[in-house]
């Protein structure tokens, strides 16, 4: 595995092996010893859409692994004097730069970089348009299995919400596909679906009651009004009415089912304060996953190479 652009092709075994990679760093104490298994190594954060969780997370986790990290800022590069994405990364790698964390909002456009890398270049897919956003699908993952008593081929997992605009979505489901989920379910207003080609082999639900009723899991998205043409959405408050998680729905999934959420949250709109706030979110566990995941998936990378 030089580059990670997608969980499309990831089959099960490669999936686990990093989720019990990223387990052992998530037991790890970030105070404690860390391997350096990243020493010596330059990792460039290259974000040209915003980013809190993701790229904070890259960041640290790179820190915990020995690299030197350096952060593009797109809003005073050249990228707004007409820099080409392609131009702008191979300068970036001209200076020495290894292991590129790229997030675009052109879908292609870490397949791109991967053509253009050298052989000891690795390019890490940190979001890339509707298509993919594989780190965030390892983080749930993982949360899923330290959440779960179940395994994945037992639980009942419910997706609701704009799940058309989701790259978190598409890399959730190939996730839990390749992991042997079977019961898996989208909820979302039409326009929010996905084209009818994409949700071949999941359940749809039109009723949100319906899509919760005995989930194990509960995955709830933000509404992406950057990438939504206008009038997709009538009003937030009637979004919230028909698709918003609140407790009263969340009891409708099984006792024990947890919810989550990519972030960030638009309270009042996908989540009701009192269950993203309450006993049964993984929200704060999803991010704090988001570093153990990282870790291990840079680690991966790197290692492929020596
Ligand atoms: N942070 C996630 C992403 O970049 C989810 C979201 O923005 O809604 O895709």
């Amino acid at each position: 595995m030089q580059h990670l652009i997608s969980l499309e092709d990831m089959d099960r075994d490669r999936l686990l092996t990093l989720l019990d990679r990223a387990q052992q760093f998530a037991e790890l104490d970030a105070r404690a010893a860390q391997p350096d298994s990243l020493a010596g190594v330059h990792v460039v954060n290259l974000f040209f859409e915003p980013s809190t969780r993701t790229r904070l997370s890259f960041e640290i986790a790179a820190h915990r692994l020995g690299a030197d990290v350096v952060n593009f800022d797109a809003e005073r590069s050249s990228t707004l004097k007409g820099e080409t994405l392609a131009d702008t990364f191979r300068t970036v790698e001209a200076m020495g730069a290894q292991l590129f964390i790229v997030r675009h909002g052109d879908s292609g456009a870490c397949e791109l970089l991967s053509e253009l890398a050298g052989s000891g270049t690795h390019i890490v897919n940190a979001g890339e348009g509707r298509n993919a956003h594989p780190t965030q699908g390892l983080l749930d993952m993982l949360t899923i299995r330290q959440f779960s008593a179940l395994p994945f081929e037992q639980l009942s997992v419910a997706i609701i919400g704009d799940i058309r605009h989701s790259r978190v979505a598409r890399s959730d489901l190939h996730a839990l596909r390749a992991l042997g989920c079977r019961d898996i379910r989208v909820c979302a207003p039409d326009a929010l679906l996905p084209d009818a080609g994409e949700l071949h082999g999941y359940r749809v639900i039109d009723v949100t009651d319906d899509a919760l009723r005995n989930a194990d899991v509960v995955m709830t998205l933000r509404l992406q009004r950057e990438r939504m043409e206008d009038g997709l959405v009538d009003s937030l408050e009637g979004y919230y009415a028909g698709y918003g998680i609140d407790q009263r729905r969340l009891s409708l999934a099984k006792p024990d089912a947890f919810v989550m959420h990519p972030g960030p949250m638009n309270r009042g709109v996908e989540i009701e304060s009192a269950v993203a706030d309450g006993p049964r979110s993984a929200i704060l566990r999803q991010v704090a996953n988001g570093v153990a995941v990282r870790m291990a998936v840079m680690e991966a990378l790197v290692e492929h190479c020596n």
